[in-house]
C-alpha cells in the first residue's frame, strides 16, 4: 500500500540576486565559490487522501541527467503516475515553488499534471503578472491559463471536505497555506510561512519575506496550533525532516516523526 505522504525531494540549490537556481551538491561543490548566495533545499509533496491525489507546490521543474523531470520520477518511484494527480495546490508562485507546474516536452511547455486542477490564490496570480518581481516567470502561467485548468481562490475557505486554504500574506502579500485531511492525518502545508522546522526553534525574521514581522508571528502561531491539533507539518525547504509532528515542552518546540 503506497504511503499517504511522500516528499518529492528535488535537490539542493544556490540562488543569488539574479534569481537563477543552480544545483548544489555538497560532495562536489563549495559554498565559498558562490558568494552572496542563499542555499536552499526544494521538496514538493505528494499526498493521497481518501478521494484525491494531490501535489503541493511544484519545485523548480528541473530534469535529471537522463532528461526526465525529477518530480515525475519521484512520483513514479512512490507508486503513482503524474496523470493521476487530481489537484495541484500552490502556496504562492515564486519560481522555486512554481517551475514544475509545467515541463518542456520536445520544445513545448505543457502542464506537468495534465488531469489536475491547479489551485492558486487570485491576488498571487495578479501579482505574478504585474511584472514587479523577478521571482515570477509568467511563461509558466500562460500555459496554465490556456489550459482551462486554473482554479483561482480568494482569501480563505474550503475547497472540498478534505481541503481548506488560508490566505496568510507574510512571505509574499498573497501567500496561502493548506490543510489536508487524509485517512490518518491532518496535514499542514505552510509553504514559505513554515518552510523549515528550525524556524520554530529560533526566532527568525527572514530578509526575503515581504513582511518579515508578520511571517515570524504566523510561524509561531502555526507552530502552536500544530501542537494543539496534532498536525503533520510539511517542510518545503527543510534539509533534515521533510515532515513531522510538532510537540512542545517547557524548553520549547520539538519534533516527532510520523
Ligand atoms: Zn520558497
Amino acid at each position: 500500500m503506497p504511503q499517504e505522504i511522500t516528499a518529492l525531494f528535488e535537490g539542493s540549490y544556490s540562488v543569488d540576486v539574479t534569481k537563477k537556481f543552480i544545483p548544489f551538491d555538497a560532495s562536489v561543490h563549495n559554498k565559498a565559490d558562490r558568494p552572496a548566495s542563499l542555499f536552499i533545499h526544494v521538496q514538493p509533496f505528494l499526498i493521497k487522501t481518501e478521494t484525491e491525489l494531490l501535489v503541493l507546490d511544484t519545485g523548480l521543474g528541473y530534469n535529471n541527467a537522463a532528461g526526465d523531470m525529477i518530480l515525475h520520477q519521484n512520483i513514479i518511484k512512490a507508486g503513482y503516475k503524474p496523470d493521476d494527480v487530481s489537484k495541484v495546490l500552490m502556496t504562492h508562485l515564486h519560481f522555486d515553488h512554481s517551475g514544475g507546474m509545467v515541463y518542456n516536452r520536445e520544445g513545448k511547455l505543457e502542464l506537468s499534471f495534465p488531469n489536475a486542477e491547479y489551485v492558486v490564490q487570485r491576488g498571487e496570480w495578479e501579482t505574478a503578472y504585474s511584472g514587479q518581481s523577478k521571482s515570477y516567470r509568467t511563461e509558466i502561467f500562460d500555459v496554465l491559463q490556456r489550459s482551462g485548468q486554473l482554479h483561482l481562490v480568494d482569501g480563505s475557505g474550503t475547497l472540498t471536505h478534505e481541503i481548506s486554504y488560508e490566505l496568510t500574506g507574510g512571505h509574499c502579500e498573497f501567500h496561502q497555506v493548506f490543510h489536508i485531511k487524509t485517512a490518518n492525518n491532518h496535514c499542514f502545508m505552510g509553504g514559505d510561512i513554515l518552510p523549515e522546522p528550525q524556524q520554530l526553534l529560533k526566532k527568525f525574521a527572514a530578509k526575503y519575506d515581504f513582511d518579515g514581522r508578520k511571517a515570524l508571528d504566523l510561524r509561531l502561531q502555526y507552530g502552536e496550533k500544530a501542537v494543539e491539533q496534532n498536525w503533520v507539518c510539511l517542510f518545503y525547504h527543510s534539509d533534515n525532516k521533510a515532515y513531522s509532528k510538532v510537540r512542545k515542552n517547557e524548553t520549547g518546540f520539538y519534533f516527532e516523526a510520523v
